[in-house]
């Protein structure tokens, strides 16, 4: 299981954040210069930190860190899965915003009427929405796109028939 495994990122790996929340991992783009203070909120936190930033290893750090070497976010994301075995399931996809990072909570078809493409609330039946910034996710076509994009990044993923 690996439900518990958080993360913190430099604000250069946010594109990387945005994929380890789609895969339902809890992470957090440290804003400001990553230095000291986001050393502390890893350890106080208990998070995986990433960082592009080799002086960040040369620091004294207690927790653990992971340096990214610049390659394209694909390629980063099939590191950071391998260097922690995730498992990568995809009914574990899409359930925390990728904006927030907070949990998703799922809403009726009926409530999202207005609030989504016509053709959207056509096609699809389920919804999620994020309570933070009220962004509403749906599966379909996201979650294809998705799991092409694992796919090309030889990134493994446990496929669930019901998806
Ligand atoms: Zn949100």
């Amino acid at each position: 299981m690996n439900a518990h495994i958080k993360f913190i990122t430099d604000a250069t790996l946010a594109g990387l954040a945005k994929w380890l929340r789609l895969l339902g991992f809890d992470t957090i783009v440290y804003g400001s210069a990553a230095d000291r203070p986001m050393m502390r909120q890893a350890q106080s936190q208990e998070r995986i930190l990433l960082t592009r930033r080799r002086d960040m290893r040369e620091r004294q750090f207690a927790g653990d860190l992971f340096l990214l070497p610049a390659a394209s976010t694909g390629q980063q994301l099939n590191l950071v899965i391998r260097k922690y075995s995730l498992k990568i399931n995809s009914r574990e996809m899409y359930k925390i915003c990728l904006i927030c990072n907070q949990r998703l909570h799922s809403v009726g078809r009926e409530e999202v009427r207005d609030l989504v493409p016509a053709f959207v609330f056509e096609n699809c039946e389920q919804y999620q929405q994020c309570d933070h910034c009220g962004k509403i996710y749906w599966l379909g076509s996201h979650i294809q796109n998705a799991l092409q994009f694992l796919e090309k990044n030889n990134i493994n993923i446990i496929k669930n028939e019901e998806m």
